[in-house]
């Protein structure tokens, strides 16, 4: 079942000017340092391309529904370990990444 191609979700855009480059998914990327550790961190309109699409918050461990903003982190490892949050749940992670 071909879905159409979203050009929005390229990760390649340039990083340097996160207000210019605001998308559907993703708003301007910022970072934040906890315990020592760096983590970039981005806001998510909770919209997905998959329609059955959640995510399970690692502080609380309870499910992100489809639709609902949130943050997404993850840390020098890189986007790969990028992990979805509650906005709330974000603001009081002190822990690190698994
Ligand atoms: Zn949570």
């Amino acid at each position: 079942m071909p879905r159409s191609n979203r050009p929005r979700r390229s990760t390649s855009k340039r990083e340097e000017t996160p207000e210019v480059s605001r998308s559907v998914l993703y708003g301007a990327r910022r970072t934040e340092v906890k315990r020592g550790i760096e983590y970039t961190v981005q806001s998510h309109s909770g919209a997905a391309a998959e329609d059955d699409k959640t995510w399970t918050c690692p502080h609380c461990f309870l499910l992100i529904k489809r639709g609902t903003p949130h943050m997404v982190a993850w840390d020098e490892r890189g986007s790969g370990v990028r992990r979805h949050f509650h906005t709330n749940c974000w603001s009081k992670f002190q822990g690190r990444l698994e």
